[in-house]
């Protein structure tokens, strides 16, 4: 049984005391918050005794003094993406640096030096540096998340590594805290005083002690990132740690996992971000062919050369939106392929280095085998291949996933070839499989053989990983290479630091450690005395036998999540089918578990997901802290009856339900759906309130309503009415509601637009327009708009309603129902629809919908909602206007007389049109306006989100999220088309305009209607 892991005791009540009274710092000691801090993107799970997010360096200087007084240590956080379970501790404070010690504090730009915050994100610091023409170029994959702190603890690289070394050669100097609290500026040896040089003097004389040691057992691969940089005074790398050669203390510091001080800030060496980059794909016959030829290819001076093999080549060609691109890159059907990238000051100087690439490959005896791509767009599109190759991957269902634990040895170049090929052979033993990519520069390639670590025995994940990482290490020692390449030591590793470098250099660590941090006060266990790597119980899913073995607790869900109750072959990574795999959630668990820890969703680049975390920078809520608690809560970790608990509430409350995370999720977590169904479970045992009765059977009293306009508006208008519907419902006062209407959509149209149905099945061009709650009742013109262009275009068209032929109102896809947790009744009204547009979508029409929610709900929720055949054959052909015009425009069916436009053209895109791929339609059909130039607004969510944003509880947080990117673009543009699909987003942009520049958008179909010729 799992039990609920280390409740609060007298100790953890003080610390928690002390800290509310003696810091600013928010301070989390509630068993949900020190769930989401148990983990990191490792296999690695252990609640941490409490956290805390200071506001300021006192706040971390009063924790540390704390922690002193009362002897626990301590655990500093980044973005939490270290794979290892370096952030992970049973015992530790966790003090998260990322929310709001993140400035830069210095930019000397002549001496391209910056100071920043250990909180900084890396992109974030690349942002700023732009128009400095200078960047930081240890480019990890997890640029958008890392935090500088984080990359200098882990002493991280990137896939440029070859050219700009790792963290450790590119720190110039690093201030950070002792245990004992005195602040020590770790920088060049000339430079330091104090207590810095006394550290420096005993290091020095422990490496001078241990230089045969350390000539003999440190790796001299620039890839390694173990233990202690002890060789700061008699460098082991192939690429020195400083340009002069000269000594530099804060490398001491690079690569200790916080285990020796804590970073206050760093002092990083910039470089001039490169101007041109051209790539070079070559093309191999074999697997072999490729690692053999790198070591040739890295004497051209690349900046990158990055493997993508056959497996991932296959899912880059199996997927329709990177097939075309991935075509491009290959010469018939090659085994694998090498991106080669050159970068420089401009490219005409590159072009050379591209012949002589191809001139080498024609040497090695494969002539004919380079793709060039001089063209910078389509590099751009290569690399987000090979990184989608990688999202694909990590997206296997099932229990059995790609574990991260021997991913990052490295190996000489001269080696790769028979490193690879031996420890393919090691995966066959073990009845698994590797898909290998990444960094073939600098023999750092990835590969994560498939294993379920919830499995106890000999096929378990424990006993497997013990015996691959065992066969893999003795490679690596025959080899020469560095058995921690690129993640550094963390629970995963740390065990292999002796057998890495010998009981006399893990002393020599040792000391350093007593030396630096007596108390052993900062991140404890982790390269001194860290545990073995398989201990069950330090896992986020330890197999049966454990102390704390996983459990999924039985729930009886109302939603279907089946596809992903399925297992996987390791070998082939075939699933079964959906529903048969043993999750007595019946996938649901399962789903939740999907994600991995990556930390990808605190992105704050284009993309939607995930406004609430770009709002607030909580890890509380961004979708990783929520499929956290979701699983803790599934698994029983939090306590009885917790999955409808108010923990679970809060980590979704700001959830918007955009899909964000659905499309940009690598492995395709679904908050949404999922907060539908805690939604409703929730409200089946804490009941609806009046508010969400009433926002769920909107689509039933609208009729009514919109008989009575001047009644039902009276909320907008009667003084004071406002404020009694804040106090009542929760519906804030500061915004205005939805206009009620009697000119609605069914009352008043022109039916010459309009064919019945026999007459819509024979037509040879037809369309069923899916007329909403929504545009039916508040935005009528949306809906004529739509007819007529589609009239005008020869098609015949077609409304659903209810009592047909007798303008008996809207069918409705049940969205409003399923937001409250309303299942059994959204289900009733979307069979209802389902049932009316059955008849065109088996006769192949197209059902053409308005609002992106609602007519997407019959391409997702629809589908979840056990509604079986019926609900494909319709979800098969149900198309936003904008996805039907486009397609029908490219079959030349739809090429409509339109007006020229002289104004800009600004769209802002909905997050579901967003999450389903449906934005670069509406640009399709806004290009076919003569003389348009549509732009489309980088923006996540508008934060309005259906009701979201209508509530007062969530009225600031939604007008944050509205003025993140999406309000100041406007505002940029006073003179611009404002185009928006969605009814939610159009609201929010008038809101959000209020006054003396109020801005309106329009539907798509009323800009296309207003051009018709
Ligand atoms: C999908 C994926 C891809 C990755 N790709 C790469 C890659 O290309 N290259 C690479 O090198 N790594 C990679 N990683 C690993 C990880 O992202 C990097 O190590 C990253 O730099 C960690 O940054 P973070 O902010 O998440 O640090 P965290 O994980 O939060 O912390 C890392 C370590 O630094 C310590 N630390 C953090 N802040 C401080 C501080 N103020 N003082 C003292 N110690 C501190 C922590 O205690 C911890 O030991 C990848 C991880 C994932 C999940
Ligand atoms: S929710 Fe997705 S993006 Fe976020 S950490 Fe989990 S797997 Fe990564
Ligand atoms: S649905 Fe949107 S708000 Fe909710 S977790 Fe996903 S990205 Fe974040």
């Amino acid at each position: 049984m799992s039990a609920a892991p280390q409740t609060h005791t007298d100790t953890s009540h003080l610390l928690e005391r002390r800290l509310r009274a003696e810091t600013e710092g928010e301070v989390m000691f509630d068993l949900a918050s020190r769930g989401r801090y148990a983990t990191d993107a490792s296999i690695y799970q252990a609640f941490p005794i409490g956290v805390l997010v200071p506001k300021s360096e006192r706040d971390v200087t009063a924790a540390i003094d704390i922690a002193r007084d009362m002897k626990l240590p301590i655990l500093a956080r980044g973005g939490g993406t270290s794979q290892c379970g370096q952030t992970t501790s049973g015992t530790a404070l966790v003090i998260d640096n990322s929310k709001y010690l993140r400035d830069i504090l210095e930019l000397d730009t002549s001496r391209r030096r910056v100071t920043v915050q250990p909180g900084m994100v890396l992109d974030h610091l690349n942002a700023a540096l732009k128009k400095h023409g200078l960047w930081y170029p240890v480019d990890v994959s997890t640029s958008a998340q890392a935090t500088l702190g984080g990359m200098a603890g882990n002493n991280s690289c990137g896939s440029r590594s070859i050219a700009y070394g790792n963290m450790v050669h590119n720190v110039h100097g690093l201030s950070a805290w002792l245990s004992d609290g005195s602040a020590v500026d770790f920088g060049p040896l000339p430079n330091l005083s104090g207590k810095a040089r006394d550290i420096a003097l005993f290091v020095e004389a422990l490496a001078r002690s241990h230089a045969g040691e350390i000539a003999a057992n440190f790796p001299k691969v620039m890839r390694r990132v173990a233990g202690y940089n002890l060789d700061i005074f008699d460098c082991q790398s192939e690429r020195p740690y400083t340009t002069d050669n000269s000594v530099n203390l804060a490398h001491l510091l690079v690569g200790s996992e916080g285990t020796l001080a804590y970073t206050r800030s760093l002092t990083l060496n910039l470089s001039d971000l490169p101007r041109a980059k051209v790539l070079g794909v070559v093309n191999f016959p074999t697997f072999r062919a490729a690692m053999e030829a790198a070591q040739h290819i890295v004497k051209l001076g690349p900046t990158a050369v990055e493997l993508v093999d056959r497996t991932m080549i296959e899912l880059a060609l199996a997927n329709p939106a990177f097939r075309p691109t991935m075509q491009t890159a290959l010469i018939g059907q090659p085994a694998a392929i090498l991106l080669v990238e050159f970068s420089g000051e401009s490219g005409a100087p590159l072009l050379p280095k591209l012949r002589r690439l191809v001139e080498l490959m024609g040497d090695l005896g494969l002539p004919g085998s380079v793709v060039e791509m001089p063209d910078e767009a389509r590099q751009k599109n290569l690399w987000e291949v090979r990184k989608a190759g990688l999202n694909i991957m990590m997206s296997l269902k099932g229990d059995g996933k790609p574990v991260s634990f021997i991913e990052d040895c490295a190996v000489p170049l001269e080696h790769l070839a028979d490193y690879t090929d031996a420890l393919t052979e090691v995966f066959a033993r073990h009845g698994t499989r590797g898909t290998w990519y990444a960094h073939a520069s600098v023999g750092t390639l990835h590969v994560r053989p498939i294993l379920d670590m919830r499995r106890a025995g000999a096929e378990g994940g424990a006993v497997k990983m013990r015996a691959i990482a065992e066969e893999a290490a003795a490679l690596v020692r025959k080899y020469k290479g560095a058995y921690s390449g690129e993640h550094g030591d963390g629970l995963c590793r740390g065990e292999w630091i002796e057998w890495q470098f010998g009981p006399k250099l893990n002393d020599a660590f040792r000391a350093i450690k007593q030396q630096l941090d007596p108390l052993n006060l900062f991140n404890p266990g982790k390269i001194i005395d860290p545990p073995k790597m398989d201990d069950g119980a330090l896992f986020r899913f330890p197999p049966p036998g454990s102390p704390r073995p996983y459990q999924r607790l039985p729930l009886k869900t109302n939603l279907d999540w089946s596809d992903w109750n399925v297992q996987n072959d390791p070998v082939t990574e075939a699933t079964t089918a959906p529903g048969t795999g043993g999750d007595v959630t019946g996938g649901f668990a399962m789903a939740v578990e999907m994600c991995n820890n990556n930390g990808h969703c605190r992105k704050f680049d284009a993309g939607t997901m995930c406004p609430s975390y770009r709002v607030t920078r909580d890890e509380q809520h961004v979708t990783r802290g929520r499929a956290n608690t979701l699983r803790l809560a599934l698994s029983g970790q939090l306590g009885p009856d917790a999955f409808t608990s108010e923990a679970i509430a809060e980590s979704l409350d700001l959830c918007v339900s955009c899909k964000g995370c659905k499309r940009d999720c690598p492995t395709g977590v679904d908050m949404a759906k999922m907060k539908l169904e805690f939604q409703s479970h929730y409200k089946a045992r804490h009941g609806f309130t009046l508010k969400d009765r009433l926002i769920a059977h909107l689509p039933d009293y609208a009729g009514t309503m919109s008989r009575l306009p001047w009644l039902a508006n009276l909320r907008d208008r009667l003084p004071g009415a406002a404020w009694a519907s804040e106090k009542l419902l929760g519906l804030s006062a500061r915004r205005s509601l939805p206009r009620w209407r009697s000119d609605t959509f069914w009352q008043g149209r022109d039916q010459a637009l309009y064919a019945d149905a026999a007459k819509t099945l024979a037509a040879p061009k037809a369309a069923v327009l899916f007329v909403d709650t929504f545009n039916g009742y508040f935005e009528a013109e949306n809906g004529h708009a739509a007819a007529r262009v589609l009239h005008h275009a020869g098609y015949a068209v077609h409304v659903v309603e209810k009592g047909a032929g007798q303008s008996g109102g809207q069918h409705c896809c049940g969205r409003t129902y399923l937001s409250a947790g309303m299942i059994d009744q959204a289900r009733e009204k979307v069979s209802a629809l389902i049932d009316a547009l059955l008849p065109f979508a088996t006769a192949g029409i197209a059902i053409v919908g308005l609002e992106p929610s609602c007519l997407l709900t019959l391409r997702d929720e629809a589908l979840s909602l056990g509604l079986g055949e019926k609900a494909k054959t319709v979800a098969a052909k149900a198309l936003l206007l904008e996805e039907f015009l486009s397609a029908e425009a490219k079959a030349g069916r739809f090429a409509p007389k339109l007006k020229s436009v002289e104004q800009p053209i600004l769209l802002h895109g909905h997050c579901h049109q967003k999450a389903f791929g449906a934005v670069p339609p509406i640009l399709d059909v806004l290009k076919l306006i003569p003389g348009a130039k549509p732009e489309l607004i980088d923006s996540s969510c508008c934060g309005m989100a259906g009701s979201f944003g209508f509530e007062a509880k969530h009225y600031d947080v939604s007008m944050q999220m509205a003025e993140l990117s999406l309000l100041p673009a406007i505002r940029k543009a006073p003179e611009a088309i404002l185009v928006a699909d969605g009814t939610s987003c159009r609201h929010q942009i008038a809101d959000g305009t209020r006054g003396d520049w109020s801005r309106h958008a329009i539907h798509v179909a009323r800009l296309l209607e207003s051009l018709l010729d």
